[in-house]
């Protein structure tokens, strides 16, 4: 049973949001030439603030200020330097935490206890981790021929990233490219630009030169502008297949290098001999955390006939205590879905998934009246064929199929065009050796799930897109060949 517990909201006055934010280019906020737009509390739908939309000048001036800087300052700056910034920021992240975490889960909708306790915690970790690299880069890719001189970065990045960790995908974008020297010009996604506009300020409190990083904030046309830009080398990019297809047909026939990291559809393979209490609270924080918005989310569970409906029901079971509610109070597990017009995605979906046979189920949940929410649902009797099975919801809903034999899953997991992420649940060591050989997947977790750290690299096969963040072999999409 549920029990009804107080309030516990962690206090908004450790954030100080201003009514409106310019662009941060050169070191400095500065007025766009262009529009603005509002960003909102998906929990409320509150305004929070008033961002400017960076039009092509503003993209332009943003472009030059990080070729200035890169030319005259940050290239030439030896590597020990460069740490230095990057411990700098990483300090002040961590110093600044809970004032960075409590911005993102008013800003984006997620749990208090996911910022507080995931995202920022590996946010510093991520520049911890690179400043490490900056003064060792000639040893760190040996084999693809970088020693010495070799080890030269590549010169101006523009950055795209989602909604969905807008602070830790910020980190895992610039922590690498400014630890190999290069210079960035990052757009954060329109629903949530807020800690991109703090992160700004942290990198005045570290004395960054100006022009090494710069923030623009806008939408998908600002983001075109950037990519296209022909004043950049090398275009980094997270967010959905489809905008990273169009980004790939943009960048054709330059020079310009790629990285994209795209969706997702992990198969989350739960065997007969799994620990299954275990296995319950992987497949939870699988599909559950951060509102299922996680492009490795586990949202195929391939449980084995024989202990289908036991694991069922005690997924059921714990299902019916996830609190749904206030990003901001302690106690919550699921918070509010980003925006409007994702809500609308995952309510398509699940109705589609519903006429398209598929058993849906929920557990009674209040959900609040303004703002944006679902509740976790899981569907059952899913077949290959349907689109729930298929398809991206990007939201706390998972489709539940079956398996007879460790060959069955194989294929049924690896039946997708995507392939980021997988899980693997049993007892028997050799079966995870063997699974992890089959599954093409660029991540497989063994008995656990959504386990991030710096030093893994993370990224994806097929429609997943191409290229490595994090770890060593993160450092290559920012270093010269
Ligand atoms: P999206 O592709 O709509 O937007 C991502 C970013 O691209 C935003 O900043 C957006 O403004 C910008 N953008 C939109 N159109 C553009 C264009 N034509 N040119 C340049 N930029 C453009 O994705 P989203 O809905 O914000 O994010 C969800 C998607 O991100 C999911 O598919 C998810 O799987 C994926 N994702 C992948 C990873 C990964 O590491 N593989 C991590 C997080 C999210």
């Amino acid at each position: 049973m549920t029990f009804d517990y107080a309030p516990a909201p962690e206090s908004r006055s450790i954030v100080d949001i201003k009514p409106s934010y310019g662009l941060f280019i050169d070191g400095d906020f500065v007025d766009g030439h262009g529009k603005s737009f509002k960003t909102i509390s998906p929990a409320t739908e509150e305004v929070l603030a008033e961002v400017a939309e960076a039009d092509e000048a503003d993209v332009d001036a943003a472009v030059k200020a990080a070729r200035r800087a890169y030319t005259k300052v940050w290239s030439k700056l030896p590597g020990r330097e460069r740490a230095k910034y990057l411990y700098r920021i990483a300090r002040i992240i961590q110093e600044r935490g809970r004032e960075l975490a409590v911005l993102e889960s008013l800003d984006n909708g997620k749990p208090i206890k996911e910022s507080r306790d995931v995202d920022i915690p590996i946010v510093a970790a991520h520049f911890f981790y690179y400043a490490g690299w900056a003064d060792k880069l000639e040893y760190a890719l040996p084999e693809r021929g970088h020693s010495g001189e070799n080890s030269r970065p590549i010169g101006v990045a523009g950055q795209v990233i989602p909604w969905n960790f807008p602070l830790l995908m910020l980190a895992w974008k610039i922590a690498p490219a400014l630890a190999c020297g290069n210079t960035v010009v990052l757009k954060p996604a329109e629903t949530t630009p807020l800690t991109a506009l703090l992160f700004a300020e942290i990198c005045q409190q570290a004395d960054l030169p100006p022009g090494v990083v710069n923030i623009i904030t806008g939408a998908g046309d600002t983001g075109r502008h950037l990519v296209s830009h022909p004043d950049i080398d090398k275009v980094a990019f997270t967010g959905s297949t489809e905008v990273g297809r169009a980004i790939a047909k943009a960048v054709a026939g330059t020079d310009k290098r790629v990285t994209l990291e795209l969706g997702g559809k992990a198969a989350n393979v739960v065997f007969d001999d799994a620990a299954l209490d275990q296995a319950v609270e992987g497949i939870v924080n699988g599909i559950f955390f951060n509102q299922g918005h996680v492009c490795c989310a586990g949202s195929r569970l391939l449980v084995q006939e024989s202990v289908a409906e036991e694991v069922l029901a005690k997924l059921k079971r714990r299902m019916s205590t996830l609190r749904v509610g206030d990003p901001l109070d302690k106690n919550t597990d699921i918070g509010a879905i980003n925006s409007a017009e994702q809500l609308a995605r995952i309510r398509e979906l699940s109705d589609i998934g519903e006429a398209e046979g598929a058993g849906r189920w929920s557990p009674e949940c209040e959900l609040p009246q303004n703002g944006f929410w679902f509740p976790p649902t899981v569907f059952t009797g899913v077949s290959q064929a349907h689109r729930i099975a298929r398809e991206e919801i990007f939201g706390p809903v998972l489709s539940v199929l079956t398996f007879r034999t460790p060959a069955e899953a194989v294929e049924k997991a690896n039946n997708t065009p995507y392939g980021l992420s997988a899980g693997v649940w049993t007892e028997k060591g050799s079966r995870i050796l063997w699974m992890a050989n089959q599954l093409r997947a660029g991540v497989v977790w063994a008995n656990t799930f959504n386990k991030f750290d710096p030093a893994s690299p993370f990224g994806g096969y097929k429609e997943s897109g191409y290229g490595r963040e994090g770890g060593r072999h993160g450092l290559e999409a920012y270093l010269e060949h």
